[in-house]
């Protein structure tokens, strides 16, 4: 009997008896149709108990489905269990790319996209808003496919689905050409100039990140992904807005080695190995760390940063650094865009989950008011009911898990708690 063990960050130990393979879709089948509880296990990325089972947990990394590209329908069909980093590969090897992606390639494609997953970009919307179709397993065992024009009510709600729905086996995803990316990063630029020019500086490039530490009145690093057209010769101005251009390499987190982040000063190269911060062959981030996250209607995005700054000298001995990023609306019911462009302020921690919890609702009193949706993978304290408020579709959600999982067998403390 296999032990699902814990999660990336170590934070989580899961609760689940076992972990089973399925190596075909017949026996994961099988396996839905016998177990009383079951969920899926990605890459365990996320920092709470969402994955968890209290019955079996399932990896579907061995059901190894190859990725599927049609480029007549620019799409590419890709089994949930891979990650990131196996798929990105081959669909620039075939003259296409995706939208947009998260911090590191390490993330399994059904994970990110049941959480909201998002990376950085005023129009750029979050990585599940690329899904076109997706197969899951029902809990009578049956397998559902649903489709963007087909079904778009309920695919709006299963696509963000939280792992409620049932196993994820196959998405589809929308392809865009394959595009080239440059990163530059900006030193020190001060809190005056983002607050006077908030929009300016996040629609800079096609995917800007504000790194800071709440130590100083600067933004520390501004980093940004350019798309570049083929021939075209740009450089960045040495000064912008009062911060200034890097000139060696830079890794997102303070004290941590430039040799784990993607390709920076104005190296262009492809999407895949620019568009995430961190590359795939080391650890991500600082590696011992907790992670929150808060998405706010983007017009807050400065009083909710006006409202942080007086916690700054609670914040910053437990932060290792903060990330502030734009995400453009979407439809999916359980998005933290949903209809609404947002800015998300993201906090890296050290690896001290009581002190982070006991932060946690200061942050919180400041970001409520503000419809502050926490991100579905990380540490938070929002009370459930407020959780539930803050999702205008989540009744309409209840009823849609309720009709492919009658007897929450697709269940877990998580959502019983967040979302039942
Ligand atoms: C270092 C680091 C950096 C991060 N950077 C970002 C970032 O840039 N942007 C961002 O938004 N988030 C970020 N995250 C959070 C992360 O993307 C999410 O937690 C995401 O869910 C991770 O995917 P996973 O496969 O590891 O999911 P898991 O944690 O394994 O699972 C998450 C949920 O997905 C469900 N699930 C997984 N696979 C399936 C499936 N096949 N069928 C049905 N349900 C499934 C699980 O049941 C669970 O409910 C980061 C996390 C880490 C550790």
């Amino acid at each position: 009997m296999v032990s699902p063990g814990v999660n990336w960050a170590g934070n989580i130990r899961y609760t689940a008896r076992e972990l089973l393979t399925p190596t075909t879709l017949a026996q994961l089948q099988e396996m839905v149709c016998t177990a009383e509880r079951v969920r899926v296990l990605g890459s365990r990325h996320s920092f709470n108990d969402i994955a968890d089972s209290p019955g079996v947990l399932l990896n579907l990394a061995e059901l190894r489905q190859p990725v599927a590209i049609d480029p007549a329908a620019a799409t590419a069909t890709v089994g949930a269990g891979l990650r990131y980093g196996e798929v990105t590969p081959q669909l620039e090897a075939a003259g296409f790319a995706l939208p947009n992606l998260g911090s590191l390639p390490h993330i399994s494609v059904a994970g990110a996209c049941a959480t909201g997953t998002h990376g950085s970009g005023s129009g750029n919307r979050n990585l599940a808003a690329a899904v076109r179709s997706m197969e899951f397993v029902a809990a009578d065992g049956e397998l559902v496919r649903l489709d963007r024009d087909e079904h778009p009510a309920e695919f709006h709600g299963a696509v963000l689905g939280v792992g409620a729905v049932g196993p994820v086996v196959s998405l589809t995803l929308d392809l865009r050409p394959s595009f080239q990316v440059r990163q530059d990063v900006y030193l020190d630029l001060p809190y005056r100039e983002l607050d006077a020019h908030f929009d300016e500086i996040m629609d800079a490039a096609y995917s800007v990140s504000l790194f800071l530490d709440f130590r100083s009145d600067t933004v520390g690093k501004v980093w940004m992904k350019r798309a570049v057209a083929p021939g075209e010769d740009w450089q960045p101005e040495p000064t912008w807005l009062g911060a200034r251009l890097a000139e060696s390499d830079q890794h997102p987190v303070p004290g941590q080695l430039p040799d784990s982040a993607t390709p920076q000063r104005g190296d262009i190269g492809p999407w895949n190995e620019r568009l995430p911060h961190f590359r795939l062959e080391f650890v991500p981030s600082s590696g011992l760390e907790l992670q929150s996250e808060y998405l706010l209607p983007r017009g807050h995005a400065v009083r909710a940063l006006a409202g942080l700054r007086p916690l700054s000298e609670r914040i910053a001995p437990l932060l290792q650094v903060a990330e502030i990023r734009t995400v453009a609306a979407d439809e999916l019911w359980l998005s933290p865009a949903y209809q609404q462009d947002v800015v998300a302020l993201h906090f890296t921690w050290v690896d001290d989950t009581p002190a982070v919890r006991a932060l946690l609702p200061a942050l919180e009193a400041v970001l409520d008011p503000l419809e502050g949706r926490p991100h579905w993978g990380k540490v938070f304290t929002t009370p459930p009911g407020r959780v539930r408020e803050l999702y205008p579709r989540m009744a309409d959600f209840v009823e849609l898990v309720r009709r492919y999982d009658p007897d929450g067998r697709f269940g877990n403390t998580f959502l019983e708690t967040y979302v039942y």
